[in-house]
């Protein structure tokens, strides 16, 4: 017996917290900046419900601590990937207005004003196998 195939994009789609390693159905992940440390880079994060906060207060307070340009600019790039562009960042603005900018945009995804896009699933494309007969 052939066992049925399952069309993905009928199978409710999870996302793993990275944090406490709960699958979230994806519509209620959290996708959200959170700086690394090996990477020296702001990198997307999934976090679940219970997790967020103290990954987006994480964030807001380094934020907030750091003096470093690169630091600031990697953070609003992460957002740039998104489709959230941050005009302080590309004109070159003080550091204090991109920081602004950037503590805006996490509290609104504290919020779920900002939903961030998970994108679409991506197939993998295997190579050829010799159909086996049915029956
Ligand atoms: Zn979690």
């Amino acid at each position: 017996m052939v066992a049925p195939r399952v069309d993905p994009d009928e199978e409710e789609m999870q996302a793993l917290c990275s944090l406490c390693f709960e699958g979230v159905p994806v519509p209620q992940v959290y996708i959200l900046p959170h700086f690394n440390d090996i990477l020296n880079n702001y990198v997307t994060t999934y976090r679940c419900e219970k997790c967020a906060p103290v990954s987006l207060d994480e964030t807001r307070d380094r934020l907030l601590a750091t003096t470093d340009r690169r630091e600031l600019d990697s953070c609003a790039e992460f957002f740039e990937r998104y489709n959230q562009f941050v005009l302080e960042h590309r004109r070159g603005d003080r550091n204090d207005a991109l920081r602004a900018v950037l503590l805006t945009l996490v509290e609104r995804i504290r919020t779920r004003d900002l939903v961030l896009d998970i994108g679409k699933p991506v197939s993998i494309k295997l190579p050829d196998f010799p159909k086996r007969e049915e029956g």
